[in-house]
């Protein structure tokens, strides 16, 4: 029997804060984070470990079979293995977000990796960030945020994590990656990058980090003291 679980969907652009927001939320409400891009990223990974091209439809469909993608609970947070070996920065490289935009346009992927993201919000309370996870995921989830900000405000982010995390780049190439992925996420056909008409709108270019997750949080406690 499924218990009573708490669900709250942060959806929102790339770069838009929400996995550090996410993460605070988590913390403080004692909730699991769960970072659904990773999936989509190590699939990319995948897929470009082959040598697939991000837009080889077929190529890409025809290795799904072979892909063994777990989320596993590690302190408080999902944690990605694929095929047994533990996830980690590896996905956050400029071509691989490219190869996660490219391969998370297909139907296929996105079904292959739909029970896997709603199996961890049964048994658990979530927090859990994407594009579609207000809408197709978890359409309901008791608290519904569609997290934006401004591209200059997102890129400027991105960068300083990239370069803090080593990864070379510059803030030009970052803020030309958002813009496309911009495009290529909201213009998808299936599940675009689109709040749902329950969502709440919150836009954080002028925030702090700080301030952003004190704002979220009055927005929550307000919905979940209803
Ligand atoms: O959130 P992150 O930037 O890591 O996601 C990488 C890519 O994965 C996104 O650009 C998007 O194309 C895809 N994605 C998605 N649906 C999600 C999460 C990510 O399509 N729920």
């Amino acid at each position: 029997m499924n218990k009573e679980t708490y669900k709250i969907a942060l959806d929102g652009p790339s770069g838009s804060g929400k996995s550090t927001l996410a993460k605070n939320l988590a913390k403080h409400y004692g909730f699991v984070y769960i970072d659904t891009g990773a999936l989509y990223r190590t699939i990319g990974l995948f897929v470009s470990e082959r040598g697939i091209a991000s837009d080889d439809v077929q190529g890409i469909i025809s290795v799904l079979p072979e892909i063994k993608i777990e989320m596993k609970l590690e302190n408080g947070g999902g944690v990605v293995y694929l095929g047994g070996k533990r996830i980690g920065d590896e996905i956050r490289t400029p071509l691989i977000s490219k190869y996660a935009s490219d391969v998370s346009k297909l139907p296929e992927v996105r079904a292959f990796l739909l029970e896997t993201q709603r199996s961890i919000a049964r048994e658990n309370n979530v927090i859990m960030d994407g594009r579609d996870i207000g809408t197709v995921i978890l359409p309901d989830a008791q608290v519904k945020m569609f997290v934006v900000a401004s591209s200059e405000a997102r890129a400027k982010r991105r960068y300083a994590e990239l370069c803090e995390k080593g990864v070379e780049t510059t803030y030009e190439e970052v803020l030309a990656d958002m813009k496309w992925r911009d495009a290529n996420d909201s213009g998808r056909e299936i599940a675009p990058a689109v709040p749902a008409p329950d969502a709440i709108m919150f836009d954080n270019s002028g925030l702090s980090v700080e301030d952003t997750v004190t704002e979220a949080m009055k927005i929550i406690d307000g919905i979940i003291k209803k």
